[in-house]
């Protein structure tokens, strides 16, 4: 099985909001990356893209669920 290179909590990686990607820098030079919605889905591995290293990301998954918006649509037929 995998084995963490370390435990990262959400908080210290850094999000970019073009790319909705979180990232971490990672020993090699390079950076761990994991997307908003791999977290959205319940996925806690960030894989750095230049090597083989993971980290395990440390967050709380209804912190994004809560994020996600959920619009009414009960109100589209509207009858006069
Ligand atoms: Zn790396």
């Amino acid at each position: 099985m995998a084995v963490f290179h370390d435990e990262i909590e959400i908080e210290d990686f850094e999000y970019d909001d073009d790319t909705e990607t979180y990232t971490y820098p990672c020993p090699c030079g390079d950076q761990f990356e994991i997307t908003k919605e791999q977290l959205e889905n319940g996925e806690d591995v960030a894989v750095c893209p230049s090597c083989s290293l993971i980290v395990k990301v440390i967050y709380d998954l209804e912190d994004f669920m809560q994020t996600e918006k959920v619009k009414c649509t009960t109100n589209v037929l509207e009858k006069i």
